[in-house]
């Protein structure tokens, strides 16, 4: 008999997890123990194989251990794990955002999506003299204080978008508006738009699930931030090196004043980093008086990752992921008709989420009237056939290269059998 890794795990791990929504707790089970993985597929520690279309939630976009990056990982370890000190690399990889991103003339890189979203919000009060931000309902921007109102991902999965422990002060800045409600907005603007430091926005919702942007909302959000001389910030963690080469904001040809990325910038590496216009940026230390600061920001390791999975995804690699992710698409949605269950199915590019509706999901509020239950049942039905989604109804499923048509083929069977099981035991 293996031991059982939770049941242990829970007597030193808070619920036997680093982060929360690992526990599959809102699906009724155990969480899985990965012992390792390899392109499209991780293996449980009891040997149990799945397609994992969770992809480390957004960084494995080639595939786990893609050769092209343990050997840069290997070949930079041995020179040192960290200095403390700036290297070439950093400088490189930072040449390579900014091809991508040419709206980030300066750049500063981080340990994590949550620091780089942090350390913006304050880059973008010091700048602006201004306090009040602006995020939207069901937006994730990691574990901010300022930013946990009405929050998506974990926090939506959990049943607590709202975190104790944040005291009342450090959110009475915080207005949360709709997503996709560019009235909304629009109206909040008017009133008091000189009081707005700055708005935060995913350019394609992901933490809700994938919504995608109404192209009429992304455009009012840059022409009234301008107007109030507001800072705009796209949040592209998730949406960076994923959706298209230049991340949403070339998808949807508009420039934010302040971009955040993480996730595949490391490369599967604890990785993130902010930028934007360069008046901006160089209000930071060590030439301004915005502090921020990071032990391991720019790591070596990371940073080698990070310039590895840059260097293989070309333009022509959105081309494969965009025809992989239709094809998924279609798949689903036809099994779905011949189960005769109602199914939505949003994707951008190579993420998708799937959600028990009749009609499409445009913000949190429909969000929540999907069916989450069914979504539960659904989760193990794949998973008893191999296939590992998220653990969540409100999370984005990731594609990476390694998942070939073949691959995803059997993944459109095993979606077709668990439709028709969760509609037999209903
Ligand atoms: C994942 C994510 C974050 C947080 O990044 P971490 O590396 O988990 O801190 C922030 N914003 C968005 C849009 C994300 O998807």
């Amino acid at each position: 008999m293996m031991k059982n890794c939770y049941s242990e795990a829970c007597e030193y791990l808070v619920g036997g997890v680093n982060s929360p929504v690992r526990a599959f707790r809102a699906m009724g089970r155990e969480p899985i123990f990965v012992a390792r993985a390899k392109g499209p597929y991780v293996w449980d520690t009891e040997s149990r194989r799945y397609i994992d279309l969770i992809g480390s939630w957004g960084p494995m976009i080639l595939g786990h251990a893609h050769p092209k990056i343990t050997q840069a990982l290997r070949k930079a370890a041995e020179k040192g794990t960290s200095y403390g000190l700036p290297t070439w690399k950093e400088v490189e990889l930072a040449q390579e955002i900014r091809r991508r991103f040419p709206s980030m003339e300066r750049i500063r890189m981080t340990s994590s999506g949550t620091e780089a979203t942090m350390s913006a919000i304050r880059l973008a009060r010091g700048f602006t003299k201004r306090e009040r931000i602006i995020k939207f309902e069901g937006s994730y921007h990691g574990h901010v204080d300022s930013l946990l109102v009405r929050a998506g991902s974990g926090a939506a999965t959990l049943g607590t978008p709202d975190s104790a422990g944040v005291p009342p002060s450090f959110v009475a800045t915080t207005l949360s508006l709709p997503y996709n409600n560019a009235e909304a907005f629009k109206k909040v603007m008017n009133e008091q738009g000189e009081t707005i430091a700055v708005v935060i926005v995913e350019p394609v919702a992901g933490n809700m699930g994938v919504i995608p942007p109404f192209l009429e909302f992304l455009k009012i959000l840059r022409t009234e931030t301008e107007r109030h001389k507001t800072l705009l910030i796209f949040d592209e963690v998730m949406t960076g090196f994923r959706v298209a080469w230049g991340g949403a904001q070339e998808l949807f040809g508009i420039q934010p004043d302040l971009t955040c990325l993480g996730k595949i910038v490391g490369g599967g590496l604890p990785v993130g980093a902010f930028g934007g216009r360069k008046e901006i940026m160089e209000l930071l230390a060590p030439l301004g008086p915005v502090y921020q600061a990071g032990t391991l920001s720019g790591n070596p390791l990371a940073v080698a990752a990070g310039l590895a999975t840059l260097q293989e995804l070309r333009r022509p690699t959105y081309k494969i992921l965009e025809k992989r992710g239709a094809f998924l698409q279609k798949g689903i949605e036809k099994k779905a008709q011949e189960a005769g269950i109602p199914v939505i199915c949003q994707r951008v590019g190579s993420m998708l989420t799937v959600f028990f509706s009749e009609k499409p999901i445009h913000n949190y509020e429909e969000v929540q009237q999907t069916e989450t239950q069914r979504f539960a049942r659904f989760f193990n039905a794949l998973l008893d056939r191999g296939v590992l989604i998220p653990p969540s109804a409100f999370e984005a499923w990731f594609l990476s290269l390694a998942h070939t048509e073949s691959i995803l083929k059997n993944v459109v069977e095993a979606i077709g059998e668990s439709f028709q099981e969760i509609t037999q035991n209903l």
